[in-house]
């Protein structure tokens, strides 16, 4: 009587939110788009609190099941509950990092910690995971197909691996922690957030901007007129330690200024301070590592990727390090000489600037005149994805969108038919965090009869009002690579959506972007689109030679900046349990000097205090991944070198062997199919400048 009385009760509340509430009923739209022009701020919260709620009953009818436990009734029908919040959390949660405002940081704040109670509502719920795991325990003998088996063992595993063996008391003191990192963590990102806009650089007068270009110029000068500095300059930060206007700067004294702007974001005191978070972070992560039976968070973390523990990701790192100070040293000593002298960090870009316009007379502001956004998004990003894929994009004008500086695009397969919705939100706003990403709005599912859509948000400066965007090389690069991660997604071809798109480990997932990166180089599809963007002129052969040659040039740079990084990470997540606060500015010194990568001149890409993949996002102890894949992409584009190249053929058979199967293998295996062999070092390298190129990679072994 009383359930019943409650349900009529909920029904009544339901069917009036329903009327206002745009996430209550599946879009309307194509493939389900989000009604960006229907939903308001304050349709989130009530929307995410309804979505736990119903999910929260969906779980319950299903570990509640009378019946014995199948496949069907539930793992299926796990994958088939929390629809709603689905579809709130999927628009909330990129929104959040890619145009959000205070009504939206305060939701953040409030349903993060909820949203992991939920998580852990679901998988420390005794009486399901003990379906799971009797489902799990007799999978070999209920003929299922193969996507099917394997989603059983990940449901097992990810049970396991959630705290499902723990005792009760256990149970609650990681329910605790959990609640606690999601908490920090998003006050981490917060302060990012906010810092990186406070420390933006103020320059009072034009002649200190001397080096600069005149849209950059133009662009500071917009962004100082909308923060009412009028006749003003600002220059806004990126997430990195480096930032772009060091490579240009001809003021030293400006320089250092932005650098250190920079380098003290979240580790100057004041309400954006990162310090006691990360100190806090590390330790709980430590704590539930140990609850879950391992030695530190990243040897839990790295159990369920291809590189298996710390060890092999710390040692694939530290074998390239010497290799990487020689070369950064050697740089060192070059640009010091042409300097005439001592460097300090912040005229690294500028000084490796002048030596490769010395040694490759190659000049970016040049180069940035053949690279005009648009043309190298239809005529290079699309052009490389037909020539591949045979698939075929559209610019639509007539779908809802969150900022009017977002495109959208229909994605046409071979036959024709639409594959996919893609989103472009390219240019930087103050309320968007820095760096370039890709996700979903919808994922991929046969399951439930859902179609990709699938968004790029990049941080590219905004050209001011009526001037061409032009960006660099390494911006045509960014494109190419979260392009890479939208075909994982548009791809993808599962019928489960746990396993869909880029539902893969860490060090798998930047496999497809990674690859993709290599056709902006490949000559056919760069002579397509590095066009001059007032002439249409191509770009002159002894210039595209210059950009091809320049590659490997300061890579020393790149690559000890990243390593720095990368094994800071490992540092800090290889932190035994029972060690106490640490000192973020004492940690992190010590961290680079025991792995021998402390380089003066060349400080980490992120540092501690604002490296938001390791506190805010998904890749604590995991920014190692990006060399893990790079690893295995240079290896699969070395097979297309082998092979004939950019052909439909291989093409088809990349996208049917890997990008359409999501995480519905195991990646290693999958890869091994594809390639006949497991990756070799060899091509990463080649490619990194670090081998010569004449090197003969050794015959595939026999096959075990
Ligand atoms: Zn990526």
């Amino acid at each position: 009587m009383k359930r019943l009385f409650a349900a009529a009760l909920s029904f009544v509340a339901a069917t009036a939110f329903a009327q206002t509430n745009p996430f209550f009923n599946p879009s309307p739209l194509p493939l389900q788009a989000p009604p960006f022009d229907q939903i308001k701020d304050a349709d989130y919260q009530p929307a995410i609190e309804e979505g736990m709620k119903r999910q929260i009953a969906e779980v319950e009818a299903i570990a509640n099941n009378p019946d014995p436990p199948t496949f069907e009734n539930t793992i299926v029908a796990m994958e088939k509950s929390g629809d709603l919040l689905t579809r709130v959390a999927k628009v909330f949660f990129n929104l959040a990092q890619s145009n959000t405002d205070e009504t939206m940081q305060k939701v953040e704040a409030d349903e993060s910690p909820k949203l992991a109670a939920h998580q852990d509502a679901i998988f420390l719920n005794p009486k399901l995971f003990a379906r799971v795991k009797a489902i799990y325990d007799q999978r070999n003998a209920l003929n299922l197909d193969a996507e099917s088996k394997w989603l059983v063992e990940r449901y097992y595993r990810n049970f396991i691996r959630a705290g499902a063996q723990l005792s009760e008391a256990d149970k609650t003191t990681l329910k605790a922690l959990n609640q606690e990192e999601s908490t920090l963590s998003t006050q981490y990102r917060q302060h990012v957030l906010a810092d990186t806009g406070a420390s933006a650089v103020t320059v009072d007068n034009k002649a200190d901007l001397t080096g600069l270009s005149e849209s950059d110029i133009a662009a500071a000068a917009a962004r100082a007129k909308d923060r009412k500095l009028e006749g003003k300059y600002v220059i806004t930060l990126q997430n990195t330690t480096q930032q772009p206007a060091l490579t240009f700067l001809k003021s030293r004294a400006l320089r250092e200024k932005i650098f250190k702007a920079s380098s003290a974001r979240g580790n100057h005191g004041g309400p954006n301070d990162n310090k006691a978070l990360i100190e806090r972070l590390a330790q709980l992560r430590a704590q539930k590592a140990k609850l879950l039976g391992f030695s530190t968070y990243a040897a839990y973390v790295l159990d369920d990727q291809m590189a298996k523990n710390p060890d092999n990701a710390i040692k694939l790192m530290s074998d390239m390090v010497p290799a990487t100070v020689a070369k950064a040293n050697e740089q060192a000593a070059q640009m010091r000489k042409l300097a005439g002298f001592k460097l300090q960090p912040w005229d690294w870009q500028y000084y490796a600037e002048q030596l490769r316009k010395k040694q490759y007379s190659m000049d970016e502001a040049q180069a940035k005149q053949y690279f005009e956004l648009n043309r190298v998004l239809e005529d290079g990003v699309f052009y490389a994805a037909n020539k591949l894929y045979g698939v075929t994009f559209k610019e639509r004008h007539d779908l809802p969108v969150y900022n009017p500086d977002v495109r959208v695009f229909d994605v046409f397969d071979v036959d024709g038919k639409q594959l996919a919705l893609w989103y472009a939100d390219y240019y930087s706003r103050p309320n968007k965090s820095g760096g370039a990403w890709m996700d979903t709005f919808v994922d991929q599912s046969a399951l439930l009869g859902l179609k990709p859509v699938v968004f790029n948000v990049a941080n590219f400066t905004k050209p001011a009002a009526g001037q061409p965007a032009l960006i660099s090389f390494t911006d045509v690069s960014t494109m190419f690579h979260e392009f890479g991660h939208a075909l994982h997604g548009m791809f993808s071809s599962v019928k489960y959506p746990t396993l869909t798109g880029t539902s893969v480990p860490r060090d798998f997932v930047e496999f497809p972007s990674q690859f993709n990166e290599h056709w902006a180089l490949d000559s056919e599809v760069f002579a397509h689109y590095a066009k001059h963007y007032k002439s249409g002129a191509p770009m002159p052969n002894a210039l595209v030679a210059k950009i091809k040659n320049s590659q490997k040039f300061n890579q020393g740079h790149a690559l000890g900046e990243y390593l720095e990084a990368a094994l800071l990470d490992m540092a800090w997540h290889t932190l035994p349990p029972d060690t106490g606060l640490q000192d973020v500015n004492a940690f992190e010194p010590a961290a680079l000097q025991r792995y021998n990568i402390a380089m003066p001149l060349i400080p980490p890409r992120y540092h501690t205090t604002y490296f938001s993949h390791i506190w805010g996002g998904g890749y604590a102890a995991g920014y190692y991944a990006y060399l893990w894949s790079e690893l295995i992409d240079d290896d699969a584009f070395y097979w297309f070198k082998e092979n004939g190249g950019m052909t439909l053929a291989n093409g088809q058979r990349f996208r049917e062997m890997v990008l359409s199967r999501g995480g519905s293998l195991e990646p290693a295996a999958m890869y091994r199919a594809f390639r006949g062999r497991d990756p070799i070092a060899d091509p990463l390298l080649i490619e990194r400048g670090l081998k010569p190129a004449d090197t003969k990679a050794p015959a595939a072994p026999p096959k075990k």
